[in-house]
């Protein structure tokens, strides 16, 4: 899945996790120092997102895998129905 992974100039980064406050988007919780931070896209590239921040959110990559896994069961499941 490495067209999913987004690299993002530092100042970037630093903008969006300011904005965020430096938590996750989807567990709201602050730094872990076993969970690196990841750049979301809100809306996926795919469905016509873009890599400007107001489409970008800081989220654990455990968080962020997560997420992924659930859509992808989900997907499966309902291909599968
Ligand atoms: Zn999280």
């Amino acid at each position: 899945m490495n067209s999913r992974r987004l690299r993002l100039p530092m100042k970037d980064y630093l903008h969006i996790a300011e904005r965020d406050s430096w938590t996750c988007h989807w567990c709201g919780v602050g730094y872990l120092s076993n969970d690196p931070w990841e750049i979301d896209h809100v809306r996926p590239l795919a469905d016509g997102g873009t890599n400007h921040a107001t489409n970008l959110r800081l989220c654990h990559r455990s968080c962020n895998r997560d997420k992924g896994t659930w859509h992808d069961s989900t997907a499966r499941e309902a291909a599968t129905r």
